[in-house]
C-alpha cells in the first residue's frame, strides 16, 4: 500500500504568494483567440501536433518505459531490461501532457482527457514508494543509462537529467491540475518534490540540475501550494552551482562556472541558460532578492546587444548547443534550437513581469513570430531542431527526433500563447500583443474588464480594441507601441533599420487622436472607461531593410527584410531557377508587399527586382536583373529542400555568384548511404569551401565510423574527363569527421565499374587532384574507406 505523505497539503487554486511579480500576467484561459494567424496554429497544435506527439511518445517506447518501471516495482521480472534511449525521455511525455492540459483548459475534450488520465495512472505506477521517479533507474537500478550514474543524485552525473525530468513533471502537474481540477498528476509531483525536500538543502545533500527547469517547476508548485519548502529548494538549487563540478563538460555548459548572481554574460547551452534565467526571475519575484534580477538584467543586455539573431533565435553554435562569442552570429550554421526560442520567450516575458518594460516584449514578439514558430511545419507534423538563417538545401524538417525536446516543447508553448497578450498591475492594464481575441482581465480592485481586439495583425497594422469594464472605471490602458514601429528593431544597437519611413504610429480613443507619449514602450491612456469605448491603433507596416551592427561579420554588406513583426527570407521555390544564394538586393530596389491567400496558408510576400550573379565560362561575373520574392521566415522549408537566405547581399563584395555550370555541377550525385539526411548536392554545387571544416555546404556520413562508402556522379550525357579534384570535409576540433584513410576513382564502362590509376591524396584544406588518361564515360564513382573510429565526408568534387 502506498503511503501518500503529501495529501494533507492544502492546495488552493493558484494561492497568492506573499510576494510575486509586480506585473501579473492574464492567464491564457481568460483570453480567446479568433484571429487569422494564431488561432489556426493553436487549433493545428491541438488537433494534429498534440495527438501526433502522443503517438510518437508511445511508438518510441517513452510511455512503455513507465510501464516497465511499474512492472519492476510490482516485483515482476522484465524480459527486456534495456534502459530508455536517453535518460531524459521521460520529460517528453510530461511536456506533451502539459500541452494537452493547456488545450483541455480552453477546449474540453472528454476523449483526450480520458487518455491523459490513463497516462497519468501509468506515470504514477512508475513512482517508487518514497517518491522517486526516473524510469531509467527503476527499470534496472544496476544498469541504468550510463549518464545516470550508479546511485541517485550523483553530483558527478549532472547530465543524468534526473532533476530535469522532474522539473517538467512539476510544470505538467501544475498545468493539468489547473486545467482539470484533478490532483492525480499533482499528487505524483508533490510526492516527488517532498523527496527532493528531504534530500537536498542546507545540511543535506547539495546538487543542481545539470539541465535547468527544476527551479521553474518548483516555483510553480510553490505558487500552487504555498509551501515555502519548494521555493527554498528552487533557490538552493540555483545557489548550489559551483565551478568545480566534475561533469562531462566545461562548467559553463550548464552555467555552473560561477555563482549565478555573479554571472554577466550568456554562455553555454542556450536552453539550459534561458531556463535558468527564467528560474532566477521566478525566485527573484517570489523572494524579492534583487541579486538575481541584477544578474539576469546584465545577461539580458549581453544577449539583446550581442547574441540575438534577427529572427529572435539564440544559441549560435551547434558545438554544445551553445551561445557563441559576442557578435558571433553565423547564418548557415546558426543553431538556434527551437527549445532555446521557447526559453527566450519564457525569460523575456518574466523580465517584462519584473520591470513592466516593453523592450522585453519586443524581443519576445520577434522570437514568437519568427524563430520559434519556424520550429514547426505549417501542417503541424514536422519540426526543426536547429533554425538556421541560410541553407544550401541541407536542411529538412523531420517528423520526430531521437532527442525529441523540440516537438514536445512546441506543443506546450503554442497552447499557452494567449497568456502573453495582456497583463495588469494596480489600475494599469497592459496590451502587449496584437491578436484578434476577447480577453477578460480582473483588476486588483476586483473590477473585470473585457477587451475585444479586431485586427489582421501581423499582416495589417490596424488594431481596433473595444474596452468593456463591468462598471465605469478609471484605469490606465497601456498600449504597447512595438519597437519595430518606433524605428528600433531591437532594444540595442545590434540591428537598426537601414531606411527611413515617414508614417508614424497613431492612436485614437472614440475617434479622437491620443498624444503619442511613449514611456517604456507604452502609451498610457488614462481615463474613465465606459463600456463600448473604442481604441484604434494604427501601426504603419512598410517593408523595412534591417542592417546588423558592423561587428557581426556574417551580416556585413547585407540586409534583412522585415514587415511589422515578420522577418522575411528568400527561398528557392519562389525565385527563378530555384536559386537564391547568388542574389543581390540593391539599396535602390523598390520593395512591395502583396497578400497571397493561397500561398503557405496565407502570407504577405515581399516583391522586388533583384540581381542574380553568375560566373561565366571565362570566370567573369555576369549580372542579370530578375523578379524577387521573399516569404515570412517562419514559413520556409514547407515545400521541400533548397536554398534559403535571410541576409541578402547588397553589394557584389558580399555576394556569392553561381558557379559556371560544368560537367560536374550538372551531374546527378548519389551516395551509398546518408545517415544524417544531408543534401548530396552539396558535393557538386560548384562552391569552393573556405577550408575542410567549412560547415556551410558539405556532405558527411556521420555518425558511421570506420565505414566504406561511395559517391556516384552520373553525367547528363557521355563525357570525356581527365582530371578529378576532391576537397575533403574534416571537422577536427569540433566533431568526429576526418579525411579518409584511402580512396580511389572508378569510371563506368558499359555496366561495369573500372578503376582509374592515379595518385590519391588525403590532404586537408585543399583540392586533392587526380590526373589520368582521358576516359569517355557516363558516370564516375569515388570509393572511400574511413580511418578507424572516425567518419568521413566530402566538401566538393570537381571534374574536368
Ligand atoms: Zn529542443
Amino acid at each position: 500500500m502506498r503511503i501518500l505523505v503529501v495529501l494533507s497539503l492544502a492546495v488552493t487554486s493558484w494561492a497568492q504568494p506573499a510576494r510575486d511579480y509586480p506585473v501579473k500576467p492574464v492567464p491564457f484561459t481568460k483570453v480567446h483567440f479568433n484571429d487569422v494567424f494564431w488561432a489556426p496554429r493553436i487549433e493545428t497544435n491541438r488537433t494534429v501536433t498534440i495527438p501526433f506527439a502522443f503517438e510518437k511518445t508511445e511508438e518510441t517506447g517513452r510511455v512503455r518505459n513507465f510501464d516497465r518501471a511499474a512492472a519492476v516495482l510490482r516485483g515482476e521480472a522484465l524480459a527486456d531490461k534495456r534502459p530508455p534511449g536517453y535518460p531524459f525521455d521521460d520529460s517528453d511525455l510530461y511536456k506533451v501532457i502539459e500541452g494537452a492540459s493547456y488545450a483541455l483548459s480552453v477546449h474540453p475534450d472528454a476523449k483526450l482527457e480520458a487518455y491523459v488520465d490513463g497516462l497519468i495512472a501509468r506515470i504514477a505506477a512508475a513512482q517508487e514508494r518514497d517518491g522517486y521517479l526516473y524510469t531509467t533507474r527503476t527499470i534496472d537500478p544496476e544498469h541504468p543509462h550510463p549518464w545516470a550514474g550508479t546511485r541517485r543524485w550523483e553530483l558527478e552525473k549532472v547530465d543524468s537529467h534526473e532533476l530535469y525530468n522532474l522539473g517538467h513533471l512539476y510544470e505538467a502537474a501544475a498545468a493539468h491540475y489547473q486545467a482539470t481540477g484533478k490532483r492525480t498528476l499533482l499528487d505524483v509531483a508533490l510526492k516527488s518534490a517532498a523527496l527532493l525536500d528531504q534530500t537536498f538543502g542546507p545540511g543535506k545533500q547539495a546538487i543542481w540540475p545539470g539541465h535547468q527547469i527544476t527551479e521553474m517547476g518548483l516555483a510553480k508548485l510553490y505558487r500552487l501550494t504555498g509551501q515555502q519548502a519548494y521555493l527554498d529548494l528552487a533557490r538552493f538549487m540555483l545557489d548550489a552551482r559551483k565551478p568545480d563540478s566534475p561533469g562531462r563538460r566545461a562548467p559553463s555548459y550548464n552555467q555552473s562556472h560561477m555563482a549565478v548572481t555573479e554571472q554577466t554574460e550568456a554562455v553555454g547551452h542556450a536552453v539550459r541558460a534561458t531556463y535558468m534565467y527564467s528560474g532566477m526571475a521566478d525566485v527573484a519575484a517570489l523572494t524579492g532578492d534583487t541579486r538575481y534580477v541584477n544578474a539576469i538584467d546584465r545577461i539580458w543586455e549581453n544577449v539583446a546587444g550581442k547574441k540575438l539573431y534577427v529572427t529572435g533565435g539564440i544559441g549560435a553554435t551547434g558545438s554544445g548547443e551553445a551561445f557563441g562569442a559576442n557578435y558571433e552570429l553565423p547564418n548557415m550554421t546558426a543553431y538556434n534550437e527551437t527549445c532555446a526560442a521557447v526559453g527566450n520567450d519564457y525569460w523575456n516575458h518574466r523580465l517584462f513581469l519584473l520591470h513592466g518594460d516593453a523592450r522585453y516584449i519586443d524581443v519576445m514578439e520577434r522570437t514568437l513570430y519568427n524563430g520559434m514558430i519556424s520550429g514547426v511545419s505549417l501542417d503541424g507534423k514536422t519540426f526543426f531542431y536547429p533554425n538556421p538563417l541560410e541553407s544550401n538545401g541541407q536542411h529538412e524538417r523531420s517528423p520526430w527526433f531521437g532527442v525529441a525536446c523540440c516537438p514536445s516543447n512546441i506543443t506546450r508553448f503554442l497552447a499557452s500563447i494567449p497568456g502573453y497578450v495582456y497583463a495588469q498591475r494596480g489600475d494599469q492594464l497592459y496590451v502587449n500583443l496584437f491578436v484578434g481575441n476577447t480577453g477578460e482581465i480582473r483588476m486588483d480592485d476586483g473590477r473585470t474588464v473585457r477587451i475585444t481586439q479586431e485586427t489582421r495583425y501581423p499582416w495589417e497594422g490596424s488594431v481596433r480594441m473595444t474596452v468593456n469594464p463591468d462598471r465605469d472605471a478609471k484605469l490606465s490602458l497601456m498600449v504597447r507601441i512595438p519597437g519595430w514601429a518606433r524605428n528600433e528593431p531591437v532594444p540595442s544597437d545590434l540591428y537598426r533599420f537601414a531606411d527611413q519611413v515617414k508614417e508614424q504610429p497613431a492612436l485614437k480613443v472614440n475617434g479622437r487622436a491620443v498624444a503619442m507619449q511613449i514611456d517604456k514602450g507604452y502609451v498610457a491612456i488614462d481615463r474613465t472607461w465606459k463600456a463600448g469605448d473604442v481604441v484604434e491603433l494604427m501601426l504603419p507596416m512598410p517593408v523595412r531593410r534591417v542592417a546588423a551592427n558592423s561587428a557581426v561579420a556574417a551580416d556585413r554588406g547585407r540586409v534583412a527584410l522585415e514587415r511589422g513583426p515578420i522577418v522575411y527570407t528568400a527561398e528557392w521555390a519562389d525565385n527563378p531557377k530555384g536559386k537564391v544564394r547568388n542574389l543581390m538586393l540593391l539599396d535602390n530596389a523598390k520593395l512591395t508587399a502583396e497578400w497571397r491567400p493561397e500561398l503557405l496558408k496565407g502570407v504577405t510576400v515581399v516583391k522586388a527586382r533583384a540581381v542574380a550573379l553568375q560566373t561565366n565560362a571565362s570566370g567573369a561575373v555576369e549580372r542579370r536583373e530578375q523578379d524577387f520574392t521573399a516569404i515570412p521566415y517562419y514559413a520556409w522549408a514547407n515545400r521541400g529542400r533548397g536554398q534559403m537566405m535571410v541576409w541578402l547581399p547588397r553589394e557584389e563584395a558580399s555576394a556569392k555568384p553561381a558557379a559556371f555550370p560544368t560537367v560536374a555541377t550538372s551531374a546527378k550525385i548519389t551516395v551509398s548511404s546518408n545517415p544524417h539526411r544531408h543534401n548530396p548536392g552539396n558535393i557538386n554545387d560548384g562552391e569552393d569551401p573556405a577550408s575542410s571544416s567549412d560547415a556551410s555546404a558539405y556532405f558527411d556520413w556521420w555518425s558511421k565510423q570506420g565505414n566504406a562508402e561511395w559517391v556516384e556522379m552520373a553525367f547528363e550525357k557521355s563525357a570525356t574527363v581527365h582530371e578529378a579534384q576532391v576537397y575533403w570535409f574534416d571537422d577536427t576540433g569540433r566533431g568526429g569527421v576526418r579525411v579518409p584513410a584511402s580512396w580511389r576513382l572508378l569510371y563506368k564502362d558499359g555496366a561495369e565499374w573500372k578503376p582509374i590509376q592515379g595518385t590519391y591524396g588525403t590532404e586537408r584544406n585543399q583540392y586533392n587532384t587526380v590526373s589520368f588518361q582521358p576516359v569517355t564515360t557516363t558516370a564516375l564513382r569515388l570509393e572511400l574507406q574511413a580511418q578507424p573510429n572516425v567518419s568521413m565526408g566530402v566538401q566538393e568534387w570537381k571534374v574536368r
